[in-house]
């Protein structure tokens, strides 16, 4: 297996990406810490993992707070044993032009997607690195990489993530710590419905893709899997973009 014998925390744990992280994981061998807002969701994924021969807790976590932080990364430690990977998924999605987009989306959609990974990384770091080391994985998205006709802070923020991880490479990597980042294009989850307006411009978009699909979950926890794992040992601060081609033309 794959990830035998580490120990993932996975924020946005419940939801579309992270869920299938979460259940792809521990079929490889490691034991998961469901860490979401979303208490009843990990919860109860936490259950199915567990129900089918994995090792699971749920861990509840809003990550733009400092304090939540320290109360999951001791509940992880407790129920799953000191995290060796770090999976950071949670993030939001606003569809706010510049023009009207207010001071307190923008403040939130940061608050979450930026100030989170920061938080993250600060509580998660020491104790990876007592534990020997390991890998960092946080999800941005090709929006990190290119701008936006429709929204003002959502893409900085990944943007933010993007650099933020290559920070992280270097100030961990003598800790044994690899930090990487993940670019997915539209990938199929409920925060997709949130980005287009209806579902013949979801499918207009879809089809314009050179590959001419949305990626599934799984295209992405794949991706992360690697980056997780000892197969990618010699990667850090490095950007992995999966987008069907977007980014490309
Ligand atoms: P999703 O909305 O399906 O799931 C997000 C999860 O994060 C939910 O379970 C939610 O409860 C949790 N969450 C939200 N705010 C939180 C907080 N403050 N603290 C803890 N948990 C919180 O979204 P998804 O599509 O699975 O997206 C996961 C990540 O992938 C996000 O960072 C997103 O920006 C990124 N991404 C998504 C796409 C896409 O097309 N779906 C593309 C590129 C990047």
């Amino acid at each position: 297996m794959r990830l035998s014998g580490k120990t993932a925390l996975i924020t946005g744990g419940a939801g579309g990406l992270g869920a299938c992280q979460a259940r792809l994981f521990a079929t490889e061998g490691a034991a998961v810490a469901i860490a979401d807002l979303a208490a009843d969701r990990a919860s109860s994924l936490a259950r199915e993992i567990e129900a089918s021969g994995g090792r699971a807790a749920a861990v509840c976590l809003d990550v733009s707070c400092e304090r939540s932080w320290a109360h999951a990364v001791a509940a992880a430690v407790k129920s799953v044993g000191p995290p060796t990977v770090l999976v950071q998924n949670a993030g939001i999605y606003a569809r706010d032009p510049i023009a009207e987009a207010t001071v307190e989306l923008w403040d939130r959609v940061m608050a979450v997607n930026a100030r989170g990974i920061f938080l993250g990384t600060r509580a998660v770091a020491p104790v990876m690195a007592d534990a020997g080391g390991g890998s960092i994985v946080n999800v941005s998205s090709t929006a990190g990489i290119i701008g936006s006709r429709i929204s003002a802070a959502y893409n900085p923020s990944k943007a933010a993530v993007r650099v933020f991880t290559k920070s992280t490479a270097l100030q961990y990597a003598r800790s044994n710590i690899r930090a990487n980042s993940i670019h997915p294009g539209p990938v199929k989850t409920d925060m997709l419905d949130q980005v287009y307006p209806s579902a013949e411009v979801m499918a207009e978009r879809e089809a314009e893709l050179p590959l001419g699909r949305f990626a599934s979950p799984l295209d992405v926890a794949y991706a992360a899997l690697f980056l997780a794992s000892d197969e990618s040992s010699y990667m850090t601060g490095a950007e992995v973009v999966l987008d069907g081609g977007l980014t490309a033309q």
